[in-house]
């Protein structure tokens, strides 16, 4: 018993921490956010409603500046401040920020942010508990191998999860008659907008997999739907 003691330390600790950040993303956001009002944004949005079944999507504007737009774990979605400006200044279409809804909405309908903040949490108990074991066997680099290891596994479940959205959101956009190319077009947009300073990446493209990629598996999904059977 006494020997597993550190690993259910660690367990335990990786679920204080887990309570104490939903906890606290959900202070945040519900401090500094407002919801979404932009009348043609809206008719986007009420399209999409309407192919889900849904009487109307919501969106909350959070205040923060980085370009990026988020799933919460509750189920609500997010646009940056930022993102909104970039629109405002007509540097992104509406059509293009419904894209980035309707991969929002594609991480809550799969259930990625919930299995987020769990695999969260999950990872940080065992990176310490591998961390812990590793270094009896390694002295010094244990650690680092247990992060490594672990920075592996995450990156490998969020680029999942990132193709799926993608995936869904292609879906949607589809079904409410705006079409792929929104989709597409932000993902270079967002390329070449940062392009020239590395440093202002916006961190929504950062936190995915690369562009060129991404579109690739876009046009490959529509190749697939519109399969060779179909008389269209
Ligand atoms: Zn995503």
């Amino acid at each position: 018993m006494i020997k597993f003691t550190p690993i259910l330390l660690a367990l335990l600790y990786g679920l204080v921490m887990y309570r104490f950040s939903v906890w606290r993303t959900k202070r945040t956001l519900d401090s500094q956010s407002t919801e979404l009002a932009d009348p043609v944004l809206k008719g986007l949005m009420d399209r999409m409603a309407a192919s889900l079944d849904l009487k109307r999507i919501r969106v909350n504007i959070y205040e923060i500046d980085p370009v990026n737009g988020l799933a919460a774990p509750d189920g609500r979605i997010f646009l940056t401040r930022g993102f909104y400006r970039k629109y405002k200044a007509g540097e992104v279409t509406a059509e293009e920020l419904a894209s980035v809804i309707a991969h929002e909405l594609g991480h809550v309908a799969l259930g990625h942010s919930r299995r987020r903040m769990i695999d969260f949490s999950g990872q940080n108990a065992l990176r310490t508990a591998l961390a812990m074991i590793l270094s009896r066997y390694i002295p010094f680099v244990g650690a680092f191998v247990a992060n490594f290891l672990m920075s592996l596994l995450a990156a490998g479940l969020s680029r999942k999860d990132e193709y799926e959205a993608d995936a869904y959101a292609s879906a949607l956009l589809v079904k409410s008659g705006i079409g792929t190319a929104p989709q597409k077009s932000l993902f270079k947009k967002l390329e070449t907008l940062t392009g020239a300073n590395g440093a202002a990446a916006p961190v929504w493209l950062m936190s995915h997999p690369k562009t060129a990629e991404r579109i690739a598996a876009i046009e490959a999904n529509e190749a697939r739907w519109l399969s060779p059977g179909q008389d269209v």
